[in-house]
């Protein structure tokens, strides 16, 4: 099957393998960036022809260009969503763009007679607002917005989430909705300009950690995320469905594990030692990012990710190669001295 599919977020690191994988599957695509000053460094790296790969200019926070982007698209990919290393100053730097910027790219699809939109969510969306423990959880959680582990990025995602889905649910029309929800995603970069989730890879090599805090995270590779966005955007009978997309859960240690068992010398930046959670907590009161994350110090936020598998046959790849692949891929580049 394919078509024409507006990919929203076309300069992230997840829709560059989502938009390569489309056009190897013989979709057109229509990719949307904040600025069409990015074609000219993105194109060479996705591939495609003017054809087949068509670039718009569209923000989030404006309507400007979302119609023109969405004329002739059955499926929509929308990937764009706020997402940064550091801790914006207010929430609603994050929520607001986030959740404004799925209802406007829903209303856009459904008046250009869109059949599938896929949003990606995240695992943000369902293991949040828990409380501390050791978790497996399923499409049926959604986060609990006034947990106290609830930060910013979290809280926009499942703000985006719960809004497109009420959004369906009532001006939807015939458009299906389906969202794909990852957890950590890493593997190999595509370009200089990559996804924070690669940071605590690339913090691991340089160094810059002096140690390993008690946190950890699911881990998918970014190239089993663009499959199951794929299966999510072609699937049928599947409207209105969460698909996980997640391997296992892994501390920052076993991260480091996997670098220095692998990569001989390029490791030798790589900490062993465990932080204890006293010291992370005194970092914290100086460092926001720390800040936001201290409520996650020795939980177990594990995510299932049968329902994508026994729905859609998606498979993923050994986690070790996602690490691996991550780091060769940061050294090659340059993106860390080793
Ligand atoms: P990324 O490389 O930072 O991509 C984010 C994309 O969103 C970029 O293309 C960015 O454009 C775009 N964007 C942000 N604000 C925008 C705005 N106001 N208007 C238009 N575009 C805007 O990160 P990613 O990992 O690929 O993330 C893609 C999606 O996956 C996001 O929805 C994220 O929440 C979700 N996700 C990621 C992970 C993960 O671990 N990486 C896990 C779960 C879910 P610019 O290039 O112009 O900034």
């Amino acid at each position: 099957m394919a078509g024409t599919v507006l990919v929203s977020g076309g300069s992230g690191y997840i829709a560059g393998f989502l938009i390569r994988q489309l056009l190897a599957e013989g979709w057109t695509v229509h990719a949307t960036v904040r600025s069409l000053s990015r074609e000219a460094q993105l194109r060479p790296l996705l591939g495609g022809t003017a054809e087949t790969l068509r670039f718009f200019a569209a923000d989030l926070t404006a309507d400007a260009g979302w119609a023109e982007a969405m004329a002739g698209c059955s499926h929509v990919a929308h990937v764009a969503s706020p997402f940064r290393a550091d801790a914006p100053r207010h929430e609603d730097e994050l929520i607001i763009p986030a959740r404004e910027g799925v209802l406007r790219a829903l209303r856009y699809a459904r008046d250009a007679g869109v059949t599938r939109f896929v949003q990606t969510s995240s695992v943000a969306a369902i293991a949040y607002g828990h409380g501390k423990g050791v978790f497996e959880f399923t499409e049926r959680d959604w986060t609990n917005l006034d947990g106290a582990d609830v930060y910013a990025y979290v809280k926009s995602k499942t703000i985006a989430e719960r809004a497109a889905r009420d959004w369906v649910a009532s001006e939807g029309g015939g458009m299906e909705f389906v969202s794909v929800n990852p957890a950590a995603v890493l593997g190999p970069v595509w370009s200089g300009d990559f996804s924070p989730s690669i940071e605590v890879v690339r913090q691991l090599l340089s160094g810059a950690l002096p140690g390993c805090p008690d946190l950890g995270f699911g881990i998918v590779d970014v190239r089993d995320v663009a499959d199951l966005h794929v299966r999510a955007l072609t699937a049928p009978g599947i409207a209105g469905e969460r698909f996980i997309a997640s391997g296992p859960f892994l501390k920052i240690a076993d991260v480091a594990k996997v670098l220095k068992a692998n990569l001989g010398p390029q490791a030798r930046k790589v900490p062993t030692r465990k932080l204890p959670d006293w010291l992370v907590r005194t970092v914290a009161l100086f460092n926001p990012v720390i800040r936001q994350v201290t409520g996650e110090l020795g939980n177990v936020r594990g995510a299932s990710s049968d329902h994508a598998r026994s729905r859609l046959g998606w498979t993923i790849r050994p986690v070790e190669d996602s690490i691996l692949d991550c780091a060769r891929s940061l050294i090659e580049r340059g993106v860390v001295k080793v």
